[in-house]
């Protein structure tokens, strides 16, 4: 069936979460690619959680634009990303990103915050997500999805592109064929 909705994850996919988080951590972007679960494991999202500043000056990849752009070109485009689970403020700093680097789409409503991303998934439906798991899981549950290429996932099975471009390029080719 054709695809008629795409949701695309914010971190790691249009955010650069692991630039900032690496900064307050003191720690380098290389020990995320060592060990993915350190952010986790340092307790990353206790810390920020509440800090709606963080979350809403995180600065977007250099690619937002066209991927957004490749995807809106295939079906309906929506942003879909995962509260902190142990603070609120990320939900407003969330927000005042999405109306800072996607206005359109906050102007539409083109978004859904929920730790349940999988509750989406049907046979019509594409999620672009950096997290292994999500991905399976939106499989599992009927949708069709795509690993984003990053650093801490190259590891990951059901990888199938080398690079944010690689996978554009994709997209792109999908929508003039
Ligand atoms: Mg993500």
């Amino acid at each position: 069936m054709k695809i008629n909705k795409i949701y695309l994850d914010m971190d790691g996919v249009l955010v650069d979460l692991v630039e900032s988080a690496v900064k307050v951590l003191s720690i380098t972007e290389q020990d995320v690619f060592a060990n993915p679960n350190i952010l986790d494991e340092m307790g990353v999202w206790d810390m920020l959680g509440s800090n709606i500043d963080w979350w809403e000056n995180l600065l977007p990849y250099e690619w937002k634009d066209d991927l957004i752009n490749a995807c809106e070109n295939i079906a309906t485009t929506y942003i879909l990303t995962a509260p902190s689970k142990t603070a609120t403020g990320s939900v407003t700093g969330k927000l005042l990103w999405i109306r800072e680097h996607c206005p359109k789409m906050f102007k539409e409503s083109r978004f859904i915050i929920t730790n349940q991303k999988h509750l989406l998934a049907n046979s019509s439906s594409l999620l672009i997500d950096d997290t292994s798991r999500k991905v399976e899981k939106f499989i599992i549950n009927g949708g069709s999805a795509i690993l984003f290429p990053q650093m801490y996932n190259t590891k990951e099975g059901n990888r199938p592109f080398n690079t944010a471009r690689e996978l554009i390029g994709y997209l792109q080719n999908e929508c003039s064929g």
